[in-house]
């Protein structure tokens, strides 16, 4: 072995536990760089292989461990008084944090015009046509949204099951944990089959965690490689935009929850979910990271189990204010660079479909540009039309999801904490005192 490859591999041996996969995604990032798809097509496809085995292995679990933690959570909180203050107090949190994040998005939008300048992307013939397009059906498409409530409701269970529909999964989890949590001593047989369906998939994921650094190597590695790193500079001031946006939420929407409703320390929070955060960068999939992100919050942060299996998962599929502060500023966007005007209503519109279409979203990769759609459908829209604006949002799109995806995790981890705290579930000595930190990677 090379004396280069040798310190890195020391580097990263020695290297603390939780900063292995930093490390994984620094080395990935380079070697990416190195070897351009274009070039290198092979060495991009061995990344992507092994990148994807990694993904596979920790979706393997998600369907499993959601409907076992979200059963095991409900009943484990027993009677419905208890389960009704916690999820209320989820609702109000999950929406405080969302809410915001639109807001940020529309002013920041608003404020900054990220959009306006593009003409050398966006053919004029095509801007009008989207003009005329806006305009005819602006008001219109209401009923979109009773239908997408709709199909929430799974009409057969087994069916959102074998096809990985994880809201309507939820939905019938949910209402059959709060079933078993009403129905008394009967619900042992079932509650305690799911407690151990819950424990062996944490234990196949500690499994598969070791191969976390690899797999987030080999996926870091595979992205800079298809689309590189020269592609931001041509929409800087939107990706700038988007940033400052993920920042204030991750420097002032998140510490003020905290602060607001509760006594905890908020870097203590972010210091002791590192893991998780990284996780969700290095695999762009909330859903993926979920088995880390309970693990970092029962291991670390000192959150009882009972708010963990409940709050984690219904977060991990429902709350992504990251990805709704993101889709309200790509529609923004979007209609400025095809010269749309967008009223002060309009934009509360977009707002409040940033809010359904995020929470319809599935915990993974680049799942905003496609339930983006929705949120343009009420402006008479599709992706179709703004093809070429849809291209820029694409070819930059890795990166930003790789973030938004830490931050949706982390609001998961925050939200659970402060709910935790409110209901004295949260081992506070565990959370202060780093040295006792259990391994989670
Ligand atoms: N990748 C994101 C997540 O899993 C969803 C998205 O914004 O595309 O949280």
């Amino acid at each position: 072995m090379k004396i280069q490859s040798q310190i890195l591999v020391a580097l990263g041996l020695g290297a603390k536990r939780n900063w292995h996969i930093f490390f994984a995604i620094i080395a990935g990032a380079i070697v990416g760089a190195l070897f351009p798809a274009a070039n290198h097509p092979t060495v991009n496809e061995i990344f992507t292989f092994a990148g994807q085995v990694f993904i596979r292995l920790i979706q393997m679990v998600v369907i499993p461990l959601v409907v076992s933690a979200i059963i095991v959570g409900i009943a484990s909180l027993g009677d419905g008084k208890q389960l009704g203050k916690i999820g209320l107090k989820m609702v109000l949190y999950y929406a405080f944090v969302t809410i915001a994040a639109v807001v940020i998005g529309a002013v920041l939008g608003g404020i900054f015009s990220p959009g306006t300048n593009l003409e050398g992307y966006i053919s004029p013939q095509q801007a009008m046509e989207a003009q005329q397009q806006f305009n005819a059906t602006a008001a219109a498409q209401k009923e979109n949204i009773t239908n997408m409530y709709l199909n929430m409701i799974p009409s057969n269970p087994i069916h959102s099951l074998a096809n990985g529909d994880m809201v309507p999964i939820i939905i019938f989890v949910f209402i059959l944990g709060c079933a078993l949590a009403v129905i008394g001593e009967i619900n042992r047989p079932v509650v305690s089959f799911f407690e151990s369906i819950f424990a062996s998939t944490m234990k196949i994921t500690d499994w598969i965690m070791v191969l976390a650094m690899p797999g987030i190597f080999a996926l870091t590695a595979a992205s800079v490689s298809n689309y590189g790193l020269s592609v931001f500079g041509d929409i800087s001031k939107f990706l700038i935009l988007i940033f400052v946006g993920f920042i204030l939420q991750l420097t002032v929407i998140y510490p003020l929850l905290v602060k607001l409703f509760s006594k905890l320390n908020i870097w203590s929070i972010y210091r002791a979910s590192a893991e998780a955060m990284m996780v969700a960068f290095g695999t762009a999939s909330s859903s993926a990271t979920l088995p880390v992100t309970i693990a970092c919050c029962e291991r670390r942060v000192g959150i009882s189990n009972k708010i963990c299996s409940f709050v984690l998962p219904l977060g991990a599929t429902m709350n992504m204010d990251a990805t709704a502060l993101f889709q309200t500023l790509c529609v923004i966007f979007l209609t400025q660079a095809y010269g749309i005007q967008l009223d002060f209503l309009t934009i509360v519109m977009v707002c409040l479909f940033a809010i359904v279409a995020s929470s319809t979203c599935a915990g993974i990769p680049g799942a905003a540009l496609i339930t983006i759609a929705l949120v343009l459908k009420i402006l008479g829209l599709t992706p179709e039309q703004l093809v070429q604006g849809f291209a820029i949002l694409f070819t930059i799109d890795r990166i930003v999801d790789m973030t938004r995806t830490m931050l949706n995790v982390t609001s998961d981890i925050v939200v659970a904490s402060v709910i935790a705290d409110n209901e004295n579930e949260i081992d506070r000595e565990l959370l202060s005192n780093q040295e006792t930190w259990k391994e989670v990677v």
